[in-house]
């Protein structure tokens, strides 16, 4: 113990799905358990994202806690992709239900946490002073939370206002009649810009890669579906637990040539009217045979030729440079659409790219656009972003990520070797942001909590990952993508070796199915690669 330092079994960083779910679990066993998070409230990523237009992209049903009939007997969703404002008003009532805010500290971000073998502890500080230690630090910070800062000359001389969509500001931003510029469109820019567009005088969309963008379709989901979860609950998580993705989305058995060029477009058809990310898996093949790959694309671009009305702004929007479901697939409503508006302007960076930002807008090499609001849609420093801000030590002074030079190496995604009690929920190396993070989280947290309490039975102090054990994982992390056609794509979920240009495929694709059951063998074999001290 340090002097004016409170300490705790564990420190959870971050109010967001996991941690939540992860003060509540730890509690419950009977630990003493710190929350800190920065924001001033729960709710993580969906605090911070509250960009118009933004939703999940995951069914409501299967993105949600799994852990709680009572939850499930009093909150029923309305839609089938919730909007941001009833997610954030979800994980609120949650948190309320479990009384998991009393024992968070908002407006607080870890400045350090630094392992002492002596005391076995973590000591962490933090922005408002507020110090602790904790034998188990659980960083639920999210693989998708530290913004990529926008860098574009001349930003500090803009004279008008510019957001990010990562952290809308909470007072709201005035869009009415105003010229609207955005750069980025991503899973985040997409399901802004028809939002924009609506409210712009102008909206100017600076777009570098186009992506493919398929409908979203959500409607109003009944009760019936919802009281029949609820009233097998445990079953209905073993279920989700025993698929690729955690979800119930469903998943072609068989490859494209095993169907008629005519069923083929029907099938597409009827995924294209019925919504949804089932388009990345019609086909047993399509994420690992290119010319099946092609044929869903092709589909796609067909459809941005038949819904956008000008044939060469819709030639712009095709999505081209990369096979469709290597990069996220973005869901929408009215994206499409919304470039046959007057007052939408389509600016390809690729033919035009940014050259500076000046007082009164964006010049692009060949033109200047007059805006009064820019609004930044880039993306996130992800896997490691928020990790390294927290400047976590051991005792050698080295990061978590300071050995992944050639790639992130974990166990399991959840541990690292040389960090001793540190836990990583939906790192690298776990299904991450593949899989439904909320049925992830309650797994990842469950089993951190069955393995301290394994630890605390058996008398250990602390546990970290083999050497072997973790290489040995890496690797299989490594085979389980040596196939897709996404490995070859440069994607926020691809690591490339700056000497070799060799690429590492971040998350692990192997399926959730068997990440659970690997995850569950450990355990049951006493932590096997784990090292208990
Ligand atoms: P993103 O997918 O990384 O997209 C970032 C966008 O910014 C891309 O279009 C990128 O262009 C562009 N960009 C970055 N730097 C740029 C620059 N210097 N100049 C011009 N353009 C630049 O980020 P995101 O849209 O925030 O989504 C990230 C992830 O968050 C998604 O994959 C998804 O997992 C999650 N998400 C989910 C939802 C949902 O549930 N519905 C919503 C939003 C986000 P390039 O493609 O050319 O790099």
């Amino acid at each position: 113990m340090t002097h004016g330092e409170a300490d705790y079994d564990v420190i959870v960083v971050g109010a967001g799905i996991g941690g939540i779910y992860a003060v509540h679990r730890f509690t419950r066993q009977g630990l003493s358990v710190l929350g800190i998070e920065g924001a001033n409230g729960v709710g993580g990523v969906w605090y911070h994202n509250r960009y118009p237009g933004a939703r999940v992209d995951v069914d409501s049903i299967d993105y949600c806690y799994y852990f709680s009939p009572e939850i499930w007997q009093q909150w029923h969703w309305t839609e089938r992709f919730a909007a941001q404002p009833e997610i954030l008003a979800y994980l609120d009532f949650v948190a309320d239900s479990f009384g998991v805010k009393q024992r968070f500290v908002f407006g607080t971000r870890v400045t350090s946490a630094q392992w002492r073998g002596d005391t076995a502890r973590y000591h962490v500080t933090t922005s408002t002073g507020l110090g602790a230690s904790c034998r188990f630090l659980v960083m639920a910070t999210g693989q998708l939370s530290a913004a990529r800062r926008p860098e574009f000359p001349g930003l500090e001389r803009f004279r008008g206002e510019w957001v990010q969509t990562s952290h809308w500001p909470e007072r709201g931003v005035d869009l009415d009649g105003r010229r609207i510029g955005i750069i980025g469109t991503g899973s985040s820019g997409v399901q802004a810009i028809p939002v924009l567009a609506q409210h712009a005088k102008h909206l100017h969309v600076f777009q570098r890669t186009a992506n493919y963008v398929v409908p979203a379709r959500t409607a109003p989901i009944g009760a019936a579906v919802q009281w029949g979860i609820a009233g097998q609950l445990g079953d209905e998580r073993e279920l989700l637990l025993a698929t690729r993705g955690g979800t119930r989305l469903p998943v072609g058995a068989r490859p494209l040539s095993h169907f008629s060029p005519a069923e083929q477009v029907a099938i597409l058809e009827r995924q294209w009217e019925s919504g949804g990310q089932a388009m990345n898996s019609l086909f047993s093949d399509q994420s690992t045979n290119q010319e099946s790959n092609d044929v869903v694309a092709e589909f796609v671009r067909r459809k941005v030729r038949e819904i956008v009305r000008d044939p060469g702004l819709a030639e712009k929007l095709c999505p081209s440079s990369y096979p469709i479901g290597t990069r996220r697939l973005c869901l929408d409503i009215g994206y499409y659409e919304t470039f046959n508006r007057d007052n939408v302007t389509l600016i390809d960076l690729r033919s035009d790219p940014i050259a500076e930002i000046t007082e009164t807008g964006i010049r692009t090499q060949t033109a200047h656009y007059e805006l009064d609001l820019i609004v930044f849609a880039l993306g996130f420093r992800a896997f490691t972003g928020a990790l390294d801000r927290a400047h976590i030590r051991n005792e050698r002074g080295a990061a978590p990520s300071d050995g992944w030079g050639r790639g992130p190496r974990t166990l399991l995604g959840l541990m690292t070797t040389g960090f001793p009690n540190l836990f990583l929920p939906t790192g690298p190396g776990s299904p991450s942001v593949l899989g439904n993070l909320f049925l992830q989280n309650e797994f990842l947290m469950d089993w951190i909590g069955d393995c301290i309490g394994y630890l605390d039975a058996h008398g250990f102090a602390t546990i970290e990952p083999s050497e072997a054990a973790q290489d040995a994982w890496t690797a299989q992390v490594a085979e389980a993508a040596s196939r897709l056609l996404r490995l070859r794509v440069d994607n926020y979920m691809v690591h490339v070796n700056a000497d070799d240009q060799s690429r590492v495929f971040i998350p692990y694709t192997g399926g959730f199915d068997r990440y659970v059951r690997a995850a569950r063998d450990t355990a049951a074999r006493g932590y096997e690669g784990f090292v208990p001290s």
